[in-house]
């Protein structure tokens, strides 16, 4: 088999959503498991969660319809809502609580509820309060909100938001939202749904009366270095995707020859290279720069010449020991315990550790630990 694998460590996504936990205890924790659990896998993570978490989230139907396959019966939380007015008898019977951010969706649901009089279903009202992508306008949502609340078939209403900077210490933009979403709140008297990772772990005024937890489940450091509290963080979540490939050939070089597409890296000594297989094919960022960082057998070396579709180039000259065979962890912590975040290689990408973390292509086989 080739060497490539994503080795997913569910227990450190037990311990991430404990966190979650921990850090709002006063909150109820949904897990966010779009985007296939952010590329770990949503079934199997869903799974591993199921007895923690009181209600997932996904952004559509498709992706819940999965979990409902595979026996995950919570409350499953549709980030976007619908798109078709034909998904309703399905979120309306399925155990779905919608998102609602458009007119036409308010309007599509309480015609539809009307077939299901059995049925009453949960909303969320998500209000635009700064991001501006989704949402009805704050002078709009106390009219929505009563207008559901009357309605027979709806059984809770949610305040909802997204916060755009809850990364960033001493953000105005957060601010001014966290003042006009605890406003709505306080008139409402709702119950409210805004934190996202970073304002779970970092945003107290944010965490009413659920949260919405996601790339921390995963092991990422949602916060700006910068941050008081990102060095707390660094130490306590763990990374749950490790990704890791083995070196498949090895090349002596002399000084002054080129390495791979486009020859951009030419070497400047007398230089071992170790040909890792793993590449844009199997979701690595092609924009890798030269010197991102891997382990090789838990020693940190760096990337040399451009990823091409299934292999990368690293420079092993400082690494007498490593040849055919030796591990390559692109990312997380490899069986002696060394670990190289997502984050830094990220950064190496000129991207966030989401992309990195969602582009990992079905071809690279996923392990669950
Ligand atoms: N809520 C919504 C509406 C989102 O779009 C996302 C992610 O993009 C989340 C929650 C989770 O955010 P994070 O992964 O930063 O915790």
């Amino acid at each position: 088999m080739r060497p490539l694998t994503a080795h997913i460590d569910l227990n450190a996504l037990r311990h991430n959503y404990l966190q979650a936990r921990r850090y709002a205890p006063e909150a109820r924790a949904m897990a966010v498991l779009k985007a296939n659990a952010y590329g770990h896998g949503a079934i199997a993570c869903a799974q591993a969660l199921q007895d923690l978490a009181p209600a997932m989230a996904v952004a559509c139907l498709e992706e819940g319809q999965a979990l409902r396959a595979r026996g995950i019966e919570c409350p499953i939380v549709l980030l976007e809502g619908f798109f078709e007015a034909d998904e309703l008898d399905e979120v309306i019977t399925g155990g779905y609580w919608s998102v609602l951010h458009t007119h036409w969706q308010v309007d599509a649901l309480l015609t539809r509820l009307a077939r299901w009089p059995q049925h009453r279903m949960t909303v969320l009202v998500k209000c635009d309060s700064g991001m501006h992508r989704l949402g009805f306008a704050p002078e709009e949502v106390g009219d929505l909100c009563g207008r559901l609340q009357a309605h027979a078939g709806i059984e809770q209403t949610l305040l909802m938001t997204h916060f755009a900077t809850a990364d960033t210490p001493d953000s105005p933009l957060l601010t001014a939202q966290l003042e006009t979403i605890n406003a709505l709140r306080c008139l409402l008297d709702l119950p409210g749904c805004f934190a996202n990772s970073p304002a779970t772990l970092g945003v107290p005024a944010s965490r009413h009366d659920w949260v919405r937890p996601g790339v921390m489940l995963y092991g990422v450091n949602p916060l700006e270095p910068q941050h008081a509290l990102h060095d707390e963080i660094e130490q306590i979540l763990r990374p749950v995707m490790t990704l890791e490939s083995r070196i498949i050939a090895v090349r002596e070089l002399q000084s002054g020859e080129p390495i791979g597409y486009g020859a951009r890296h030419v070497t400047h000594r007398p230089t071992r290279v170790g040909v890792v297989a793993c590449g844009y094919g199997d979701g690595y960022d092609r924009h890798a720069r030269e010197g991102t960082p891997v382990l090789v057998e838990g020693k940190r070396a760096a990337i040399a010449g451009r990823v091409s579709m299934d292999m990368l180039t690293v420079d092993i000259t400082e690494l007498p020991e490593a040849g055919i065979g030796s591990r390559v962890t692109l990312w997380g912590r490899d069986a002696s315990g060394s670990e190289l975040s997502v984050s830094e290689v990220a950064s190496w990408c000129d991207t966030i550790a989401y992309t990195l973390l969602t582009g990992i292509l079905p071809r690279v086989p996923r392990c669950y630990h």
